[in-house]
């Protein structure tokens, strides 16, 4: 692989590691019954959704885009694939949009569901009409219970907005009882391991086990870290098989996003500069804050290779101040904190050289912005050793965000 032929700053998916996922999460399917959809909000790269669709049951979106988006480039009910959409709250017309597409609409509140109700009724006559699968309803339901940090990731902190708390739940079957409501759903992991579930489905089925026994389904959302090495892959499906055993065979969803695009690909940047304030600070044509914005929000450190301009060595980072040679990495960006991180190799950075930031393909292109002008990178695929540029961006993509 000659890295110096793509073209830089560029997100490359990896297709063989994609498929290798891809393999992994149907083998959750197959050894537990339950559905697995692709969450749009981590992963959208559409232009691999050919092979997604060959294993995963459908698409997960968070509103009327990423619905659109899973329905022209995933397909839904025609080729019998689930487009399941959940938002904190819908608009009249994003609902008008939805009701064409969506396979399963799930509501953050019982007003919203009352306020809906009646248009979803309309739409699944029209639907039993022409002998198709009705639109399944849902309420996203708070467990009480979630081990996600930091916070800002953790759905079930105090004054969450996110799902129906137990007692509010009580109320709203009070109030509008449950008849026509199919399931219930829940997300409170982030790239969490099997263990962590079941002791969330504890926490679950105390709260709320009782009208579980009334519904067509149960959606355990996202966070599940199933294609990550450690992750006990016998404990999932031994938790949803007991599950349904237990729920009279209800149907399970899994919707992850992160465990579709893990470690399937990286971020190619190049060296733009070296310059010296107390150590040296290497300037590249990728940014923290524009291209992987996680990196200072949640935060973390990625993994990194360079290469050699000159002799194409590759080498990885041997750790903060490990190797002879440090260097601190930043973006392109006038943002000060636009900083990668610090890096250290046995062989001088030259200016020139390739930087390719590992595991960048999930939550960074969906979360690029074109702050300050910063180019967007590049979409590209290797495939067998084959790489191929897939989109380029330009001047008018920043224009047209701005006016
Ligand atoms: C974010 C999200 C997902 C996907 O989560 P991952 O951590 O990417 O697996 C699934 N469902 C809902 C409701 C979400 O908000």
């Amino acid at each position: 692989m000659d890295y110096f032929k793509i073209p830089s700053p560029c997100y490359v998916l990896e297709k063989e590691l994609l498929e290798h996922n891809l393999e992994i999460l149907d083998s959750v399917q197959k050894a537990s019954g339950a559905k697995i959809l692709l969450a749009l909000k981590g992963f959208a790269f559409w232009r691999s959704f050919e092979l997604a669709r060959k294993y995963l049951s459908g698409t997960t979106a968070s509103g009327i885009n990423e619905a659109m988006l899973g329905f022209e480039e995933f397909g839904g009910r025609e080729i019998d694939k689930d487009i399941c959409v959940f938002s904190p709250a819908y608009k009249e017309e994003e609902i008008d949009a939805l009701l064409p597409i969506a396979t399963h609409i799930i509501f953050n509140s019982f007003y919203q569901w009352q306020k809906f109700k009646a248009k979803i009724a309309d739409k699944n006559l029209q639907l039993e009409k022409l002998g198709l699968k009705k639109i399944e309803v849902g309420l996203r339901v708070n467990p009480l219970y979630s081990e996600v940090q930091p916070e800002i990731y953790n759905p079930c902190i105090k004054g969450s907005r996110l799902g129906i708390t137990p007692s509010e739940f009580k109320n709203g079957v009070e109030m509008y009882g449950l008849d026509g409501i199919d399931g219930i759903h829940f997300h409170t992991h982030c790239e969490q391991n099997a263990d962590a579930l079941k002791r969330t489905l504890e926490h679950f089925i105390q709260h709320f086990g009782d009208f579980v026994t009334q519904m067509q389904w149960v959606n355990f959302g996202g966070g599940h870290h199933i294609t990550r090495k450690d992750y006990n892959l016998g404990l999932l499906n031994s938790i949803i098989i007991d599950f349904k055993s237990q729920f009279n065979d209800i149907e399970v969803f899994l919707e992850p996003g992160e465990a579709v695009g893990w470690e399937c690909g990286f971020l190619i940047g190049e060296v733009i500069d070296i310059v010296y304030n107390g150590m040296f600070i290497a300037i590249l044509d990728v940014s923290a804050s524009a291209h992987m914005p996680d990196c200072l929000e949640m935060p973390y450190r990625p993994r990194v290779r360079k290469i050699s301009q000159h002799t194409k060595e590759i080498q990885c980072d041997l750790g903060e101040n490990a190797g002879k040679y440090s260097y601190r990495f930043g973006g392109p960006t006038c943002l000060a904190g636009d900083v990668i991180g610090d890096y250290s190799f046995d062989t001088p950075l030259q200016i020139g050289d390739r930087v390719i930031f590992e595991d960048m393909i999930h939550y960074t292109i969906v979360k690029n912005t074109t702050f300050n002008g910063i180019p967007l990178p590049s979409l590209g695929m290797i495939d067998k050793e084959d790489f191929k540029v897939l989109k380029t961006f330009n001047y008018l993509d920043y224009k047209n965000r701005n006016g």
